[in-house]
């Protein structure tokens, strides 16, 4: 666009007869500096607070926020999450709802208590002689000191809420609440004591949730093991071994049962010659899967063999093999059990089941009957009664124990694996499955909580939709939920067991007291107070063991929901959870079984996942390939805005990249919207309500500006609705970049700086400009909440904020699809104009379009589709001559001589002494513009 109208030489000077656009509101945007005083102001006119109070009484919108773990300075994926968060509560907030947002932390846990242990460890320090309530005031400092920090980052980032009343988990109302939720388990009895394996950290010395596990490449080694048949089963199998195959070696003195599917077939072989090397002995005879026969004889290197008998895995119901170590102190019998999830897909067809060391080992185990053994201790070791092996760490067991069963005749075959183990996301070391005792909410009690919740999950809205099967995969095949955990920093479960009969206190007085005590002085008091406190009159302290354990910080974050937004009296269930798509695993998970488990149904209405960060190559951001972007640099560099702006003009239901070239692009799409919002106000200068002019007035273009602005606002509305708001902002900017700037500002320019003010066709476009930058303000304020505000007070003054604003309601009127239909046309017709006209100016034969004169030839019909005087406008050349033909497009220099003041082409201007055309001798001489000076003047 070209915005400077200079006349010509010799003429008098016209400049102060123009309305060029005029406006306070700067090109360059200098974001970094201009943000921080905005939200200064913001804060001294207590904008929150006045936003709550005009929105009383409106329909209340309540997207809960899932807290970020206050550890560490905000990154880019916090970034991301909070501002799809600020946007999408604005944009409600703005569409005439009661968005009220309280954000929140996440501060107990193992990340914070490690960070303290890694501290002690530098200082020579020993945990387990600082006592517990030193070591909890600690870990409370440091996630205080993190929350205050992310506080001040997401505030800076423009995320608006209810920071003075934030919630953590660790506020004192909070971990009553908590306690009070494990109270309600309690009492309706899902919650229980068992034995059985849980995913544990030998590292950090606790059991993982599920959400805390990462999978990695493990290699370990692979054995092939001989049990002795002893009894039962067929007669031919009498004196045969049953082989086993085994990635985990150190669960070998676990084993107390072989796993079979009755449906596999199986294979009786005697082996005849064996390579060199090769474990297996001439004329052993072994039991395999038959479909597993071929790469099991090229593992063991058995090079001869003859088929015995066959099997069907259900004929060898009843039949006992002995432990390979048998007679050094594994004597116990070994069965053979049928097992639907037997594959044969890898090893032999027969599965080593060791009820300790895998979830479905231990159903197994416990439809048997079978014993579940604590043959490993916290800290990874063999417990002192294991045979051979006491004391051993378990990762350091597997060559002990290939040597003991290489000795007793057992090992077959030996080999190395690199395979999938899981691993802790905290300390990076591989885990193992082990059975201690743990308190578990049953899934599938008379409760049903899964049953439930699988109901919840069909009830919900999930945005996008495949969340749905996601959460519901998990839920149908999740175990019983482990919810304690062998830490300090967290909430205590606040249970005591009956040393006589193992069974729980359920007493309501007991649990109202925890809930009051921690109410007052916070969990510490459960470490702090004399159990007698809690446990009252009725009660002697000597005949109950306190428990010790604290909660699973997922059940924690779980209960937001109930100290958040019920207990403060907010709308329940939410209208929206809003996370990463890894939280199907994790918060949306735990929210759903808590809710589901204490109120019978799910604490959101909808659920919407957004995607990862990768980098502009699609990698994931790593440390180590340097490719992180940090939110803080961005804003310094370039301004929240634009990082918002990349926010939403991502699909967010995909990974979203970033880096240097995809935040330039951003820079651009910026500079655009900015330009565009400073034409409005510049062309705006001076505007009265006086020139409004009804529709029925208002020229065609300017009504298609308003259909436009009708589809704008109609795209907007449905995104508010159903929460996806992929594309709305490309669209947006579209329309200023497109539909605007190129297209609608260029026509505009001529009658706004040359026309009389009170022509009609500058009335109605600055009739329409005012509905421009209503709409655009408004449109723009959820994501640039900086840009928009400054648009809005470069126009109003500093009086209000844009953010006190609803979106404008557009008038049902503004939408004429025929008129669309029309200036499709139109505009398809000006692009081919355009593109000849270009190439005239690009032969030298025109300077501006205004020099040119255009023929216009049209089919039937079609010639009445503008006026010569409308086409000269929307192409922008000085005259259009229009007769009825197939279409054509011909352009010429135009005759006539160029007007001083508005460089129009025209035939006029030769016959006017002051070298002007009529409408500009019009203007002037009508006193409502600003005078010409003599030349040089
Ligand atoms: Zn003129």
């Amino acid at each position: 666009m070209n915005d400077t109208v200079i006349p010509a030489d010799a003429a008098p000077d016209y400049r102060n007869t123009v309305f060029l656009p005029r406006t306070a509101f700067p090109m360059k945007g200098d974001l970094p500096k201009r943000e921080p005083a905005t939200l200064a102001g913001w804060e001294k006119r207590d904008l929150w607070d006045s936003v709550r109070r005009s929105s009383a009484g409106r329909t209340p919108f309540v997207l809960h926020d899932g807290p970020p773990y206050a550890n560490g300075n905000l990154h880019l994926g916090h970034a991301l999450n909070k501002v799809l968060k600020d946007a999408i509560n604005r944009a409600h907030q703005m569409a005439g709802f009661d968005a009220h947002f309280i954000p929140g932390w996440d501060c107990h846990g193992l990340p914070i208590e490690w960070k303290i242990e890694e501290e002690y460890r530098k200082s020579g320090r020993n945990k387990d002689e600082v006592p517990v309530l030193q070591f909890r005031a600690e870990c409370r400092a440091y996630a205080e000191k993190w929350l205050a920090v992310q506080r001040d980052e997401f505030i800076r980032l423009g995320v608006m809420g209810d920071w003075a009343n934030r919630y953590a988990t660790m506020d004192f109302a909070s971990e009553a609440a908590i306690a009070g939720e494990i109270g309600r388990f309690l009492m309706n009895g899902a919650l229980y004591r068992g034995l059985r394996p849980v995913m544990w950290s030998p590292v950090e010395k606790t059991a993982l949730a599920e959400a805390e596990v990462e999978y990695h490449d493990h290699k370990s080694v692979t054995i092939w093991v001989r049990f002795p048949l002893v009894s039962g089963g067929p007669a031919e199998i009498a004196g045969a071994t049953i082989v086993i195959w085994t990635t985990t070696p150190w669960t070998m003195p676990g084993n107390r049962a072989i796993a079979y599917g009755p449906d596999i077939d199986y294979l009786l072989l005697e082996v005849e010659a064996a390579g060199e090397g090769s474990r297996a002995r001439a004329g052993e005879r072994v039991m395999v899967a038959e479909a597993l026969l071929a790469p099991f004889l090229a593992e063991t290197g058995i090079t001869g063999h003859r088929v015995l008998g066959s099997f069907k895995g259900e004929d060898l119901a009843g039949t006992i093999a002995a432990h390979p170590l048998r007679g050094q102190g594994y004597d116990y019998d070994v069965p053979l059990l049928p097992a639907e999830y037997v594959t044969t897909e890898a090893g032999t067809g027969f599965v080593h089941t060791a009820p300790s060391h895998g979830e479905d080992d231990f159903i197994l185990g416990r439809a048997h009957g079978l014993e579940v053994p604590e043959t490993v201790g916290d800290d990874g070791t063999y417990n002192p009664w294991v045979p051979l092996f006491a004391g051993l760490h378990v990762f350091k067991a597997a060559e002990p124990v290939c040597a003991a069963l290489e000795a007793a005749g057992g090992l077959l075959h030996r080999n190395v694996l690199v395979h999938s183990y899981p691993h802790s996301w905290r300390s990076k070391a591989p885990l193992i499955f082990r059975a201690t005792p743990q308190w578990f909410i049953r899934m599938d009690g008379p409760e049903d909580i899964r049953g439930h919740a699988l109901q919840a999950i069909a009830e919900t809205r999930f945005i996008p939709e495949q969340g749905r099967n996601r959460i519901a995969s998990m839920v149908a095949a999740r175990p019983d939920w482990c919810v304690s955990r062998q830490r300090a920093w967290g909430v205590p479960i606040p249970i005591f067991v009956d040393r006589r009969t193992g069974e729980p206190l359920r007493d309501p007085a007991v649990m109202e007291r925890v809930v009051t005590l921690f109410k007052a002085e916070g969990a510490d008091a459960w470490y702090a107070r004399p159990a007698g406190d809690f446990l009252g009159n009725a009660y002697d302290p000597a005949n109950y063991e306190q428990v010790r354990d604290i909660i699973d910080v997922w059940f924690e974050s779980g209960s937001t929901h109930a100290f958040v937004l019920e207990a403060r009296g907010m709308p329940w269930p939410a209208d929206l959870y809003l996370e990463g798509s890894d939280q199907h695993r994790g918060w949306f998970h735990s929210s759903l079984l808590e809710a589901v488990g204490t109120r019978g149904r799910a604490p959101f209405k909808a659920v919407l996942t957004h995607g990862f960060l990768v980098d502009e190559q699609g990698r994931k951001m790593s440390k180590s390939l340097g490719n992180g972007v940090e939110p803080q640099d961005v804003i310094a560099k370039l301004g929240a805005d634009i990082l918002r702006l990349w926010v939403m003009s991502s699909d967010a239901r995909d990974d979203l990249s970033i880096g240097p070239e995809i935040l330039r692009q951003q820079g651009e799409l910026y500079r655009r919207l900015r330009n565009t919002l400073r034409w409005i106000l510049g062309s705006l200068d001076g505007f009265s309500e006086a020139e409004v002019l009804p529709l029925a007035e208002l020229p065609e273009l300017e009504r298609w500006v308003l259909h436009r602005l009708s589809e704008l606002d109609a795209q907007l509305r449905v995104a508010v609705e159903s929460h996806d708001w992929n594309g709305v902002y490309p669209a947006i900017h579209h329309f200023c970049s497109q539909d605007l700037s190129a297209f609608y500002f260029d026509i505009r320019k001529d009658a706004l700086y040359c026309d009389r003010p009170d022509s009609l066709r500058r009335r109605g476009a600055r009739t329409v400009l005012d509905q421009l930058h209503r709409c655009l303000t408004t449109w723009l304020a959820p994501v640039l909440v900086f840009t928009a505000e400054e648009a809005w007070a470069a126009r109003f003054g500093g009086e209000t904020s844009v953010h006190e604003q609803q979106f404008p309601a557009i008038p049902p009127d503004w939408r004429d699809d025929a008129l669309a239909e029309k200036w499709t046309r139109v505009r398809s017709i000006r692009r081919e104009v355009t593109t000849h006209l270009e190439a005239m100016r690009q032969a030298g034969e025109i300077g501006s379009s205004l020099q040119a004169e255009v023929t216009l030839s049209f089919p039937d019909g079609e010639d009445q589709l503008l006026s010569k005087e409308d086409w000269a406008d929307n192409l922008i050349v000085s005259s259009v001559v229009v007769y009825p033909a197939d279409l054509m497009v011909h352009a010429e220099r135009a005759e006539g001589e160029k007007c001083a003041r508005c460089w129009r082409v025209l035939d006029e201007v030769k016959r006017n002494s002051a070298k002007l055309c009529m409408r500009c001798t019009d203007a002037i001489d009508s006193g409502l513009v600003g005078q010409p000076a003599a030349p040089g003047e």
